[in-house]
């Protein structure tokens, strides 16, 4: 007898299965999925070799680009580090609810 699982465990196949239809929606949901999976793996409690916020800023505020997430530094370390990449959102949250804040 066959039967349809109803709860699979939360993979790259199925989250692509249930994305959204824009990036920016499908980043929003996949974004705190990665953020938990990155915190529970690179934990960093010491910040160790952490760019700072000046360069997670510069990174909230440009497009990702698939190559810079192999090629740039930066990134190399953001999706290693949960605290960073916690920040990254953070700031990207901050400049997409801009005009909110330009108050
Ligand atoms: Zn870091």
């Amino acid at each position: 007898m066959e039967q349809e699982q109803e709860s699979q465990p939360v993979t790259a196949a199925a989250v692509r299965k249930r994305m959204p239809r824009t990036s920016e929606q499908r980043w929003d949901r996949l974004k705190w999925e990665f953020l938990r999976a990155v915190s529970a793996e690179y934990p960093n409690p010491a910040r160790k070799d952490c760019p700072g916020t000046e360069a997670l800023r510069d990174l909230a505020e440009h497009m990702v680009l698939r190559e810079d997430l192999r090629g740039d530094p930066r990134w190399k370390h953001a999706i290693q580090c949960g605290p960073c990449f916690e920040e990254y959102i953070t700031l990207r949250d901050i400049r997409v609810a801009g005009p909110h804040l330009a108050h």
